[in-house]
Parts: structure tokens; sequence; C-alpha cells
């Protein structure tokens, strides 16, 4: 049975009693949000490393880090370190994205290994066994999908929505079709003159993923690559196509999540988010970024953080991380690192902004170490506590500085926080510091488990010096 089918049973799994100890909520809640196809639990039947989380608007905001090698780069030893690196530095989802050599044996020790939900896009390999695009059958797909369920596949991006009739809107684009899974299928559909084979074989896809309860990450195979194609013909009746798939897969008691965009202005992310929950019943909306600009190549962490903050405060329940190699090339073990920590701030400041329970105490609590001096506290309070402390002491890098009540950005002298104590100190000011020296209480927040700095948050043991890693 799946989550969605006990959910609709009105049973609590345990599954659904975990999310709801991570989330400080109640599991009954836990259970209708699934029942209602609100949010998601990706957690396959074989998936036996799993911590279960939970997908959706009413839980705090979710990142996705993308893995995987390429034809260059294909050992296991290497593809775990990637996988280590990830959820090290706070990623709630990996997607395996491989697509170079021992496609089987790097999933499976994926699988085997992650204490967090893994996904991936079986197009991809059904590519990697065929000569010529156009030799994949639907049998084949079926093939690829149904094995990929069976090693363990908590969630697969599924881009059923691409229809035949969509092509010729996006004749007019800037950028065309710019996702790969989407480009494939396009190319598919030209050549055989056949109607997508995912969109063919829906009703199959599901029976699979009920008997595995494997989570669907409906692919936006003809989402906008630059800002000038956003929120187009082309985009738009694909995400109609969604909607539509997302009742078929709830018919077959399936959880669905529904990918978007992209590159969009930032005037447009809230009504786009806002048209997904319309169209796709509320099904969980997980986006890439979007981009709110095309001018920064080698900044695309940042273009695209913006946007999925804004994202996030709209209503999208997962962010696809985007690195500072987005469009450029390969990104390495600091590039997963920027990434993810710009992703995990857009997370933080969208369950802020929308007032997500407990959520700012983590930014209280970091706040009242920096102004008491206390350097240690504020560095395991860091989003990234490795890096706030080597910033830290690449100038001050002595013991004695812990407690110094200044930094080498202001100096001693002009240290606003020193100058600002003393004076109330030495007037009528009222002093800052509580009686009792109390501090917020993140670990005890009502969000403690969302409320931790993501380094570490599973494994303690350090990160190894730079591993490649792939992108999407
Ligand atoms: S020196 Fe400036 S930046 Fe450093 S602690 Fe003081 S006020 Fe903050």
């Amino acid at each position: 049975m799946t989550q969605l089918a006990a959910a609709r049973h009105g049973t609590v799994t345990e599954a659904m009693e975990r999310v709801a100890e991570r989330e400080n909520c109640a599991a009954e809640f836990v259970r209708q949000q699934v029942a209602d196809g609100q949010a998601v639990i990706p957690a396959n039947v074989g998936h036996d490393a799993l911590d279960p989380m939970i997908i959706g608007r009413e839980f705090g905001t979710k990142v996705n880090a993308n893995i995987g090698n390429s034809e260059e780069t294909s050992d296991i030893e290497g593809e775990l370190e990637k996988l280590h690196t990830a959820v090290h530095y706070g990623a709630d989802t990996v997607m395996d994205l491989s697509t170079g050599a021992n496609l089987d044996a790097i999933r499976e020790a994926n699988v085997e290994h992650s204490p967090v939900p893994i996904g991936t896009v079986p197009i991809y390999e059904a590519v990697k066994r065929v000569d010529d695009v156009t030799d994949i059958t639907h049998e084949l797909l079926l093939d690829v999908i149904e094995k990929q369920a069976e090693q363990g596949v908590d969630y697969m991006t599924i881009h059923a929505g691409v229809l035949m009739e969509h092509l010729p809107l996006t004749d007019g684009r800037k950028t065309g079709i710019v996702s790969r899974g989407g480009s494939i299928l396009a190319q598919w559909m030209e050549e055989s003159g056949m109607q997508n084979p995912l969109y063919a074989t829906f009703e199959e896809i599901c029976e699979i993923f009920a008997e595995y309860d494997v989570t669907f990450s409906l692919g936006d195979g003809l989402r906008p690559g630059c800002l000038a194609d956003a929120g187009d013909e082309a985009q738009f009746a694909e995400l109609d196509t969604l909607g539509e798939l997302t009742r078929t897969a709830w018919d077959h008691d399936v959880q669905v999540m529904v990918e978007g965009p992209g590159h969009v202005p930032m005037d447009q992310i809230a009504e786009q988010v806002e048209r997904q929950q319309e169209v796709c019943d509320g099904a969980p909306f997980y986006v890439l970024g979007p981009l709110v600009t095309d001018i920064a190549p080698g900044y695309d962490h940042i273009t695209s953080a913006i946007g999925a903050t804004e994202a996030a405060r709209a209503g999208a329940a997962m962010l696809c991380y985007v690195t500072p190699k987005e469009h450029l090339g390969l990104p390495d073990r600091e590039d997963v690192r920027d990434g993810l920590a710009a992703y995990r701030i857009a997370a933080h400041a969208g369950d802020v902004a929308n007032g997500r329970d407990g959520a700012r105490d983590w930014d209280d609590a970091l706040s009242e170490a920096r102004y008491a001096f206390d350097w240690s506290e504020q560095f395991e309070l860091a989003l990234d506590p490795e890096r706030a402390r080597s910033y830290h002491d690449q100038t001050l890098p002595g013991d004695n500085y812990k407690e110094a009540r200044f930094c080498s950005m202001c100096g001693v002298e002009f240290c606003s926080m020193r100058i600002d104590q003393d004076a109330r100190d030495a007037g009528e000011m009222e002093s800052i510091e509580a009686e009792d020296g109390e501090r917020t209480d993140v670990a005890g927040s009502a969000a403690a488990e969302v409320n931790r700095p993501p380094v570490g948050t599973h494994d303690s043991t350090p990160v190894d010096e730079a591993t490649p890693a792939d992108d999407d």
C-alpha cells in the first residue's frame, strides 16, 4: 500500500509518524495532507536506509541537489562521495542524474547509503540503452522504470506532459526546449510521428509506481530557458497536461509533485506558483530556481536563489539547487557547497517570510550569539559553520579572539556593537542582554529539525577534498 493509499484509508504510517516528529506537527495532519495530495512522502518500499521526509507547502521548504556521473567520471566511490557531500551540506533529497557507465551499480549504491530520498530521470538510461533516440520503445521505457523502482528509487522525473501538439508552440522561442528530457522526447516525437511514449504509457507507469510506492515528479519538459520564453503558450499548455496527469496518478493512489521553471522574471514568479497550484489541485510544486535574470553566468546560484526565495514565499514546496557552474560546466565539490548554501538560505528565508512556526528561532539565536560576541556559538549556529569559522580566522586566528568584542571588519575602535554595549553600560539605555543571559533554544524550538546548520546533519565526518559532481 502506498503512503497515499494508507492516508486515504485513515492509516497513520510509521513514515508519517517520523515526518510529524521532524516537522513538529501532529501525525494526523501529515496523514490528511498526504491523503489530499497536498504533500508527498517519497519513500520506496525498498529504500531501507531512508529517514522519511515530507514535501508540501504546509511543511518546511525542502532543497534538492543533483549529482551523478557523466561519460568522463564514473566510479562508485566518487558518486558516494558526491552523495555524502550533498547530504553533508544540507540536501533534503538527491537526484542521481548519471549518464555515464555503471548506472545500475551507482544507483543501487546511492539507494543503499542514502538517508534522503533518491530521485532519477529514467529517460536518461533509456537513451543510453539504444543507438538512436527513435529506437526507444514503450517496452524499453517501462522496463527501465520498473527496474529503477525495484532498485529502491523514491521518485522519478517523468516528462509525460510534453505532447506532440505542444511542440509547434515552442517555434517562436529564443532558446527552444532546454530540458534534457523534454528535448529527447521532442526528438522522438518529431522523428517517429507518434505521441510522447511516457504519456501513452502513463497508466502502466502508475501501476509500477503503485507497487513500489514511487512518487511522480512530473517533469516540465517545456520549461522556459530564458526570461523571454517565460510564461508562454507552450509552458502553460504542458502545465495543463500535468494537471490532468496529476489526477490520473491520484486515481492509482500514487503520490505526485510537479516540476516548474526555469527562467522567470521576478514579477511573474508568484503568479506562476499560484497557477500551478490551481491547475494541479495543490500538488506540491518543485521548482528549479527560477533564475530571475539571464545575465550572470558564473553566479547563477545567486540569480536562481533569488527566484527560489520568491517561489518558496509564494508556496513552492521544494527547491532544486543551481550551482555557480550552471550553463558553464561540471560542478565540483565547492560548487555543490555554494549551490546548497544558496538554496538553504532561499528555503529558510521563505519559511521565515511565511511565518513557519519556529523558523525564525534560528535567526534569533544566531543574532543573540553575535551581539554577545560569542564567536564559537555564532560559528556553530551558522548555515555553514566551516566557512564562517575559516573566514573569521583568516584575519583573527588566535583563541583569544574567540571572545573578542570586535572582528576585523570594523576593528576594535569602530565596532558598533561594542560601542552600543558600552553606551548602555555607561548611560540610561537599557541593557540588551537578558538578566539571566538566557538565549533562544534552537534545538528545542518548534522547527528544531529544520532549524539546524546543514553541515554534518546526517554525518559529522568532514567532507574530503574536491570531487566532481554532475549537472542537470
Ligand atoms: S567589528 Fe563590526 S562586523 Fe565585527 S563584530 Fe563589531 S560591529 Fe560586527
